[in-house]
């Protein structure tokens, strides 16, 4: 039996992990709970999931489950997603500090400005943003089917939020429309630089290199594949090299390992921050906090129900069109 006073230790020996993870598992049976967990959470909270995925397949499954409790270990943005879709359910957030600080770099405020300035414009809005974000949008688009979304979209000007490298991205993709990108980025992925790469480039000479379009440009341009974290899992595991240097979240590399350990994943590492792809926020949640959450039924995510009435279009439009 796990106790309280264990459940607060963050440095866990992998006895007491296996443990922990067992109680877990036996508490969301007993609570009827689903638990959901993106690519960049820590191994051991991944293990414990019922499912694991990037934005677009949990937002699906937080749309279809029909267990009473959804346990979501990911950022903020993407509980909230999870309320907005299915919001009679309860939602529970291991640690409510996780935040991405991407999401938090515009306001509905300065949503609703830019389109007082571009009436004819849509809002395209990449699922990393507040629900309040969201319900003054037109549409949401992940990393995954953003280029298929807008290509679908009847208006002629685009307005994109928040990310920069993913609007630049689509824009590249979709020239037949013009654009207006709010210049926000997500800091692990904008901030790690061409000339790291380039570094692990003249390392593994022979290495493929996948990187996510949250990157900034100039790596975007030095890649062989850009994709989604679900379309890098894809490239990754089957190509025909034997390495492959992947430029995204760190947490990313134990799904590859499981999917095919036969290939050789190499993820940026570095004592400075700028030379590592590693999102702080995603790692803020440890088995610990869920077991706590779990147990307790604690930190459930509350939203106002005009902003879930409002943000459900755009997502609703979003599954629809990819
Ligand atoms: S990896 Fe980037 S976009 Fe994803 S949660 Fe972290 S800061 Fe936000």
């Amino acid at each position: 039996m796990i106790t309280f006073e264990l459940a607060k230790e963050e440095s866990l020996n992998n006895k007491q992990i296996k443990e922990l993870q067992e109680e877990i598992r036996a508490l969301a049976k007993q609570k009827n709970a689903v638990i959901l967990s993106h690519y960049y959470q820590r191994p051991e909270v991944q293990d414990i999931a019922d499912f694991v995925g990037d934005s677009l397949e949990l937002s699906r499954k937080a749309s279809q489950t029909d267990a009473d409790i959804i346990l979501f270990c990911g950022v903020r943005f993407m509980c909230e997603t999870a309320k907005i879709l299915n919001p009679t359910k309860k939602v529970l957030h291991p640690n409510p500090e996780s935040g991405c600080p991407m999401a938090d770099m515009i306001t509905a405020k300065q949503v609703l400005k830019l389109k007082e300035e571009h009436p004819d414009a849509e809002v395209v809005a990449y699922v990393n943003t507040t629900a309040e974000v969201k319900a003054v949008s037109d549409v949401c688009v992940t990393s995954a089917n953003a280029v298929k979304v807008v290509k679908k979209l009847e208006s002629k000007k685009i307005i994109f939020i928040p990310d920069q490298a993913l609007g630049n991205w689509v824009k590249k993709h979709v020239p037949e429309k013009e654009f207006v990108i709010w210049q926000g980025f997500c800091p692990p992925h904008f901030e790690f630089t061409a000339r790291e790469l380039q570094k692990l480039k003249e390392k593994y000479p022979d290495a493929k290199v996948a990187v996510h379009p949250e990157c900034h440009p100039k790596i975007i341009e030095m890649a062989d594949f850009v994709g989604s974290t679900s379309q890098i899992i894809n490239y990754a595991t089957t190509c025909d090299a034997d390495r492959v240097i992947v430029i995204t979240e760190v947490g990313l590399k134990h799904t590859l390992m499981k999917k095919n350990p036969n290939k050789e994943y190499i993820f940026p590492e570095s004592m400075n921050y700028c030379g590592t792809v590693y999102c702080c926020t995603m790692k803020a949640i440890t088995l610990p906090l869920v077991y706590k959450t779990l147990r307790e039924e604690i930190n459930e995510v509350i939203l106002p129900e005009d902003i879930i009435e409002k943000a459900r279009r755009p997502l609703e439009r979003m599954l629809e069109l990819s």
